[in-house]
């Protein structure tokens, strides 16, 4: 009998475990030629969390758990999750019911019929968010595919079932600054995508804020593109080129007889200019270093403080 485990990354999420319990119970007896296992990682909740998920694994052996020692993020809880799914399918999905469960018996017969080695996941709207954050979003997908070499889809959820030959290639990158829809896409295999409208969470709040997103989404440009890097070069030749223009003029009208052009208000201008676009490059570089430095230094992902058997 084949398996499929659920990997589900929860951070504060008490209201609303219980109802997607029942909601994954449902699709298990949906699919009855299936086994299941549900693998809960409890990204250092504060709130019930940790008792829910105990209580729900003392009552059905199904139900796996991982708890870490604080917040380190849902990318970090995916990895685990990953590392800990026997399943020779693999679904990620949230805990918030945004995801909805019964698609994965769909999603399950298209790997299986035509062939997939992936099925994931897309959002058709994006109703219910605030029109601010959509517009960023959308620009979001346009730089990443414009500058890096991955091909990411416009509203991809992490919700995806995959087979094991990709779990285990996705294991295999254990760097630290995780971006998973980049790694996703990096890894290749067969993806089908299937689409959904945008579902509101079922209960509990979204744990991110805009500035929170905004810096996941400089990560995962940065995971993946150095042509940031190349913007410096880029902008350094233009004003040579342009520096060169302009010393030409001065020399001509020097020879014509006329006298300076301009005062000290223009220089104070084009000194600032400069100095703005040298320290914005600077800041670039700064970045890379930065996340090169968070690289080398070869922490764990994660730290587990409490785990169920056949867990680490
Ligand atoms: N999550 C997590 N760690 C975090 C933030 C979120 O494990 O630091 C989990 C959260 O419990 C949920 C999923 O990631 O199951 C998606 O989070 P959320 O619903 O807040 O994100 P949204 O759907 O609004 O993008
Ligand atoms: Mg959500």
């Amino acid at each position: 009998m084949k398996k499929i485990s659920l990997v589900v990354p929860c951070y504060n999420e008490q209201e609303v475990l219980p109802y997607f319990y029942a909601e994954v119970v449902k699709l298990s007896a949906a699919m009855p030629t299936m086994a299941f296992e549900f693998v809960f990682v409890d990204d250092g909740s504060q709130d019930c969390t940790l008792p829910i998920i105990k209580d729900l694994q003392r009552a059905d052996n199904r139900v796996k758990y991982l708890s870490f020692s604080r917040n380190f993020g849902k990318e970090s809880a995916i990895y685990a999750g990953l590392k800990n799914a026997s399943g020779d399918y693999v679904a990620i999905m949230d805990a918030d019911l945004q995801d909805p469960p019964q698609l994965i018996k769909e999603m399950y017969h298209i790997i299986k019929t035509e062939g997939y080695d992936c099925v994931a996941t897309r959002r058709t709207n994006r109703k219910g968010e605030p029109p601010v954050r959509s517009f960023f979003a959308r620009r979001f997908y346009r730089i990443i595919n414009a500058i890096s070499n991955i091909e990411l889809v416009e509203g991809a959820r992490d919700f995806r079932l995959m087979n094991r030959q990709m779990v285990d290639s996705i294991l295999q990158i254990c760097e630290y600054n995780r971006f998973s829809k980049g790694i996703f896409a990096w890894v290749g295999f067969r993806t089908k995508w299937v689409e959904y409208n945008n579902q509101q969470r079922a209960a509990g709040n979204t744990k991110w804020s805009f500035w929170k997103l905004y810096s996941y989404s400089l990560d995962g440009i940065m995971a993946f593109s150095t042509t940031p890097l190349a913007v410096s070069s880029v902008i350094g030749l233009v004003f040579f080129l342009v520096s060169l223009m302009l010393l030409a003029g001065l020399l001509i009208k020097q020879m014509l007889g006329g006298g300076s052009i301009f005062g000290w208000p223009f220089l104070l201008c084009i000194l600032l200019f400069i100095t703005g676009i040298q320290l914005f490059c600077t800041g670039i570089v700064g970045q890379y270093v930065s996340k090169t430095y968070l690289e080398t230094k070869h922490r764990p992902i994660y730290i587990v403080k409490e785990f169920s058997d056949e867990c680490s």
